[in-house]
């Protein structure tokens, strides 16, 4: 499969009718690529999401695609970045006129409480001075039954909206927007995303479980502090969880 590359005065877009994955794409080309660059396609034969999980990427009009950014920064400030993309997401679908969404920590997007969305960091490369990541998602746009039933949790698209998002103008806000936002988030940190993500928190003051197979932790969500870290309200009093191999579930 061959992709198409366009030009623009923004960067470059490789373009795919199919491909493995945007994320694994761009990680095998990332020695050309500039900050911007991005990857769609209409399908990706082996989609993917957090650790070995899978991304199911029929066609239909739905959005997979992926940009590469280079960190002026060491890989500790990446930490929070699956957030900034999550935050970033959300006001790009917003500017559409999209309501009900929300975020969970680290790297979901539900509408009306089911996964619409999903974000995959990925770190190329990194030294002491800088970070090379690809930033890949998937966001429903139309799915119908058949392709939904195949996917293991509660799931949503944006077909029940009033009027549907064009996705070339939607790929290009969302390019936009999470342009705008990496370079904000590298000229002042997370915390200026910190009021964005706490009124798309859908987690905010719930009792929540943190799985960390074997274990698990429970407690109140009280939010994310400027690393990106979960607070969790415990008996032995806060305590904070940095991403990884963690994942969120409602109590
Ligand atoms: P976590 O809370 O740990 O992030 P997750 O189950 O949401 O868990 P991800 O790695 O973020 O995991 O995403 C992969 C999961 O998302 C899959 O295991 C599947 O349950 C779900 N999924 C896969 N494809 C889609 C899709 N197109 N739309 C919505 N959900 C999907």
């Amino acid at each position: 499969n061959e992709s198409i590359l366009v030009n623009n005065v923004d960067g470059r877009c490789f373009y795919f009718d199919e491909t493995t994955s945007t994320n694994a794409f761009l990680l095998g080309h990332t020695s050309e690529l500039k900050s911007g660059d991005i990857c769609i396609a209409e399908y990706q034969s082996a989609g993917r999401g957090r650790r070995g999980r899978k991304w199911l990427s029929p066609y239909g009009h739905h959005i997979y695609a992926s940009m590469f950014w280079r960190l002026h920064s060491d890989i500790s400030k990446a930490s929070g970045l699956s957030l900034v993309v999550g935050c970033s997401i959300v006001k790009a679908l917003s500017a559409f006129g999209v309501e009900g969404l929300g975020l969970k920590w680290p790297n979901d997007i539900y509408l009306e409480h089911k996964k619409l969305a999903g974000i995959l960091v990925e770190i190329a490369h990194s030294s002491a001075q800088q970070t090379e990541l690809v930033i890949g998602f998937g966001i429903n746009m139309s799915m119908s039954a058949e392709q939904g039933g195949l996917i293991d949790q509660p799931w949503s698209d944006l077909s029940s909206l009033m009027s549907m998002p064009d996705k070339t103008e939607l790929l290009i806000q969302l390019h936009k927007t999470l342009k705008t936002d990496l370079q904000l988030f590298e000229q002042k940190g997370l915390g200026a995303f910190l009021d964005r993500w706490n009124k798309y928190d859908l987690f905010a003051n719930r009792d929540v479980s943190l799985i960390m197979a074997p274990n698990c932790v429970n407690g109140i969500c009280r939010g994310i502090d400027d690393q990106g870290a979960l607070l969790l309200e415990t008996d032995q009093g806060i305590k904070r969880y940095l991403g990884g191999e963690i994942s969120l579930r409602a109590a």
